[in-house]
């Protein structure tokens, strides 16, 4: 699934989530080889859930404008920020032009922050259950760093699906989190290298040993990877009505 559209005229009024914002970039990084962690400076930085997204709007030179949703990775920090975690697909017409082209002091537009069933917040308690392949970790890390600013003793798991190490996205945090906070597990599994290969009942078995009975669970990537992989936390025993999916594309 996308929410991607394009468009040629202004929207009418419409309600506040639904108007578009101006953001600034404000910092650019290469997080792996092929995903850049973007901060953008805007008025909506601060009134996201974790878990939810925003839309990003393009307009070119001539007019033209393009829009596509982009989970926010941060949770409210306190900096009138936000930071995106966006993979650069070939010929990709948003993701092509932030994974080249976006540079500090470039100006985009916002909407949002939209998304209320699939976003956590210290309230909502746990267990957490988390699964992510590819780039639908970018929601569930927003997640992982809310719990730690206000519930880090709620017992979570994320089972992380990545073809290789290198192209896994905070990776560093996330091993640092495994190792110093008592109460989290990660679950990585390489499908292109290692001996680890794709996510199955092994490791929804390890991440269930640590959060026991899941209060929450969360799974996000393209449709190949939520369908089976909430098929495996089903059969597991995890009541369906528990499972919230986002999907990201094929
Ligand atoms: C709720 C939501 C949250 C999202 N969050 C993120 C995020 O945090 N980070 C992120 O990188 N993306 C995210 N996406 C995907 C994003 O919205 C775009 O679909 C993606 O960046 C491609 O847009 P594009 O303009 O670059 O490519 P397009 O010009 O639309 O398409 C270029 C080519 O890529 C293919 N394609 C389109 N989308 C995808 C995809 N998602 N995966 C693989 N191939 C695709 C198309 O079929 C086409 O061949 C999210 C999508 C949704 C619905």
């Amino acid at each position: 699934m996308s929410s991607a559209t394009s468009e040629t005229d202004a929207a009418p009024a419409e309600p506040v989530v639904f108007r578009w914002h101006e953001a600034e970039v404000v910092a650019v990084e290469a997080i792996t080889p092929s995903v850049k962690s973007v901060r953008l400076r805007c008025a909506i930085a601060g009134r996201q859930r974790a878990g939810q997204h925003v839309d990003v709007r393009l307009t070119a030179a001539d007019g033209y404008r393009a829009s596509r949703s982009y989970s926010v990775a941060s949770p409210p920090d306190g900096t009138g920020t936000l930071e995106l975690m966006i993979e650069g697909l070939a010929d990709g017409e948003v993701s092509g032009w932030f994974f080249a082209d976006a540079a500090i002091g470039d100006r985009v537009e916002l909407r949002g922050p939209i998304g209320g069933s699939f976003s956590w917040d210290g309230p909502d308690g746990g267990p957490l259950l988390l699964a992510a392949g590819g780039s639908g970790i970018v929601p569930l890390l927003a997640m992982l760093r809310r719990r730690a600013q206000v519930a880090p003793e709620i017992p979570a798991a994320l089972i992380y699906s990545v073809r290789t190490r290198a192209e896994a996205i905070a990776l560093t945090e996330l091993e640092s989190r495994d190792r110093e906070e008592t109460n989290f597990t990660l679950v990585l599994r390489t499908t292109r290298e290692g001996e680890g290969g794709r996510i199955d009942a092994d490791a929804v078995e390890a991440a269930l040993a640590r959060t026991g009975a899941p209060g929450k669970v969360f799974i996000c990537g393209s449709n190949r990877f939520v369908s089976p992989t909430a098929d495996l936390i089903v059969s597991a025993g995890v009541p369906p009505g528990l499972v919230r999916t986002e999907r990201f594309g094929e």
